[in-house]
């Protein structure tokens, strides 16, 4: 638990970031939480079968593996190993504790404290007026959701969510049954991560998806890992990136903060990374403020025509840019004008040390760029992908061996959430393809996602609020308006496998369905059952649990979906939901026929290692418009930063999984018995008048006028970028306004948000103003 001190406020104690990531400590510490949560057998059943061929996919990320004969017995890292064990805990959920801890004093618990009592073990109701959640078997639970689902005036006032631990098959037949109900309201946290990626890179290369495998990792001269934290988000990215330099090609961070992985990596799985200093990673870190990814990718273009001038035919692959792209002269004219003095005040570096980034780049015939959410969630995350992809181009960075985009994703199955068709909007060709297979119409209007999910709640257009895991009022942004648009729903319904918040902040009637986790047996009528997943680099493969599940009345999560199902749709249209349950096979056979490139799916996926899925762009195939890939010119207003303010980015520690903190520890920022910190440079420090470990309230300012406020947070002084701020989520979340998105993917801009640091001390004054929002400090 969180040290405090007797006020309740916490009592963090800081030591130097550490410069290196992994080696002796993640195995410790993976072992040490492994066995505080369960037994040494389960634990030791999870680790050997982990991220094997015949094993589980791990739920921690969506890296992918090796090919099987490159894996290695222990293929996973000290996260997904957490991670898995925290799932198999043999803590449990009984009746008794809903009747011990009542939902009023369960929303008040911590993240941590609810995720710590373990695994959920039969379905639970909170009825209208009751403040106890109380049991309920199967067939009266989903009755009532299907009963309330037909009460609906419209399908659309209801809003089925997935979290992207959702197999393939569940989440095929989740959009399914969505569809033959009657709506496209699918939003996903996909909405709040890499729609931002999906946008750009649909417009200009016509595919939302990576092009690059591992080893075109491996073998790339230049890897830019850009707004991304592998250290604690994708550690085995690591792996990968010490492939790349071990073949000789180089490394350029780019990142806020200096962040441990992306320093040294110390890889587990070799002796020389236990005992030895480890490898170097980043051969140039740049410290960019946060938002400053635009301009950076815009002054590297321009300074890459610059050369071309100087030296034409030498910089530029005309060939590629002549054969396969459109909209390069536009694309010219505009980067030609760019503001020097902009961009060194957007991204906070030097001339020199762009030039330097060029350098490496005109060196370098084989070039990837990954990134994560430090360049989605922002205003202008589509257009910085964008103009990815224009930095790839110039120089033919696409679809040669060694080279191509790189959008890292973090949920384990959230790409393949996408091509089984939870997507508020999937094109018309896959309603057709469902129309075929399955004999409905499925709504050609589109659906709401996340930020228009919970604007519907909040104004009563959206009544009912089925969620298929995650935590959703933690995951989203403006936590104290999202708390009272979940809590306006009519009924909300959460298929789980351990407590969140999201079941205590409720409907007036609240349901939870305990289902099976990855790593829990599944068996169903025709057999054990396996499921599938496609991870970042479009590799579609098996996920096979292997523990007893937590509790005999668990149901999987295609179970659940089938069962809701029949009752709800009552056999119009006819789709064979019994058969979907008993036999996953079938549930593929149906998937082969209506999602592309999915032929021969049971055969396909059996095989050792699964499959890959094409990207067309590696074969210089562009599904846009004009068949081309574009070039495009996106402008940046230089961000205004009010005086007094920094820009804050959300984050996770290195003790996190989404959600859910397992400790109140951050190894490799030095941080230790603290979630409520916030890190700031020296000199910014100073200049605000505030001094290292002071406690203060941060406050967003947007301009709704409206003053979001999270409180006592202590002020770590830390090499970040000078300008910039960082601190957790989900306890930051509140500070983010709903209406602060980025533009087109409508993704919250939880990486660009303004904030002042009030003293501690202030905060009574300061809540007199009209408009002051204050998060709840139990959770937030
Ligand atoms: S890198 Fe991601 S998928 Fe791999 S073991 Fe770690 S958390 Fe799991």
């Amino acid at each position: 638990m969180t040290a405090t001190d007797d006020t309740g406020v916490e009592n963090p104690k800081v030591k130097p970031p550490k410069k290196s990531a992994a080696g002796v400590p993640a195995v410790m510490h993976a072992l040490e939480y492994s066995l505080e949560q369960t037994s040494l057998v389960r634990a030791a059943i999870n680790l050997l079968s982990i991220n094997q061929t015949n094993g589980i996919d791990c739920p921690g990320c969506a890296w992918p593996e090796p090919e099987p004969r490159k894996r290695h017995k222990n293929e996973y890292c000290e996260n997904g190993a957490k991670h898995i064990n925290d799932e198999a805990t043999t803590r449990r959920i009984t009746r008794e504790f809903f009747r011990e801890h009542p939902v009023s004093e369960l929303a008040a618990k911590s993240d941590m404290w609810l995720n710590e009592q373990g695994r959920l073990t039969e379905p639970m109701v909170k009825r209208p007026g009751s403040d106890y959640y109380e049991p309920i078997s199967w067939d009266d639970v989903l009755d009532l959701l299907a009963a309330e689902l037909r009460a609906l005036d419209s399908p659309d006032e209801a809003l089925f969510y997935t979290s992207g631990r959702l197999s393939n098959e569940a989440a095929f037949l989740l959009q399914l049954f969505a569809r033959a109900f009657g709506t496209n309201n699918l939003p996903d946290c996909s909405n709040m991560c890499h729609e931002s990626s999906g946008a750009g890179l649909n417009e200009t290369l016509g595919v939302g998806k990576g092009s690059v495998s591992l080893d075109d990792l491996h073998e790339a001269d230049l890897v830019l890992a850009v707004g991304l934290n592998p250290g604690t988000n994708m550690p085995r990215m690591l792996s990968a990136l010490e492939e790349t330099k071990r073949n000789g090609g180089h490394v350029i961070a780019v990142n806020p903060l200096p962040e441990a992985g992306l320093i040294r990596f110390k890889n587990p799985q070799k002796v020389g990374g236990l005992v030895g200093r480890g490898t170097p990673i980043a051969d140039q870190f740049l410290h960019i403020k946060p938002c400053g990814d635009l301009a950076l990718f815009q002054a590297i273009n321009a300074l890459l025509l610059k050369a071309e001038d100087a030296a034409p035919g030498s910089v530029l692959d005309h060939e590629f840019i002549d054969t396969h792209t459109t909209g390069f002269g536009a694309f010219t004219n505009h980067v030609r004008q760019i503001s020097w003095a902009d961009v060194l005040e957007v991204t906070g570096l030097s001339r020199e040390e762009i030039e330097q980034v060029v350098d490496r780049v005109l060196s370098s015939r084989k070039i990837i760029v990954c990134w994560a959410m430090g360049v989605t969630q922002q205003k202008y995350g589509v257009a910085t992908v964008r103009e990815i992809v224009n930095f790839l181009m110039l120089r033919g960075n696409l679809g040669r061996p060694g080279t191509g985009v790189c959008p890292v994703r973090g949920h384990s199955n959230v790409q393949g959430d996408r091509t089984m068709g939870i997507w508020e909007k999937m094109p018309q060709s896959f309603l057709d393809a469902l129309e075929r297979e399955f004999g409905f119409t499925p709504p050609p209007k589109h659906g709401l996602d996340a930020v228009d999910s919970i604007r519907a709640m909040r104004d009563g257009r959206a009544k009912l609020f089925v969620g298929f895991a995650g935590n959703f009022v933690r995951a989203t942004p403006d936590s104290e308006l999202t708390e009272r648009a979940m809590r306006n729903c009519r009924l909300t319904a959460h298929i789980s496998t351990k407590l969140n918040l999201s079941h205590a902040v409720c409907g007036e009637t609240a349901l939870i369905l305990p289902t099976l986790g990855r790593s829990d047996r599944d068996v169903q009528a025709t057999g054990e059952q396996f499921v599938t997943v496609e991870d970042s680099m479009s590799i579609v493969h098996q996920s096979h649990g292997r523990l007893a599940p937590a509790s005999q009345h668990l149901l999987s999560e295609v179970a659940i979906v089938c069962r809701l199902a029949r009752r709800t749709l009552c056999d119009a249209p006819a789709i064979p939901w019994e058969d979907f349950e008993s036999d996953y096979d079938v549930i593929r056979d149906a998937i082969a026929r209506v999602v592309p490139d999915f032929e021969d799916f049971n055969d396909r996926v059996r095989k050792p290692g699964g499959f890959g899925l094409p990207n067309p762009v590696n074969e210089y195939r562009f599904n846009t418009p004009s068949g081309k890939a574009l070039f495009t010119s996106n402008a940046f207003d230089r961000i205004r930063v009010p005086p007094g303010h920094l820009v804050l980015q959300t984050m996770r520690s290195h003790d996190q999984w989404n959600t859910v903190p397992y400790a109140p520890n951050d190894r490799y920022r030095g941080i230790r018995n603290g979630r409520r910190i916030v890190l700031v440079n020296p000199i910014d420090i100073e200049e605000l008048g505030l001094v290292d470990r002071q406690l203060v309230d941060l406050v967003s300012t947007w301009e709704d006028g409206v003053e979001r406020r999270a409180t006592d947070f202590h002020v770590i002084a830390y090499p970040a970028a000078r300008g910039s701020a960082a601190s957790y989520y989900p306890e930051t979340n509140v500070l983010v306004p709903l209406d602060s998105v980025a533009d087109i993917s409508n993704t919250p801009t939880s990486k660009g948000v303004f904030v002042r640091f009030e003293p501690a001390e202030q905060r009574s004054r300061s809540l007199e103003r009209p408009n002051a929002v204050i998060a709840s400090p139990a959770h937030s």
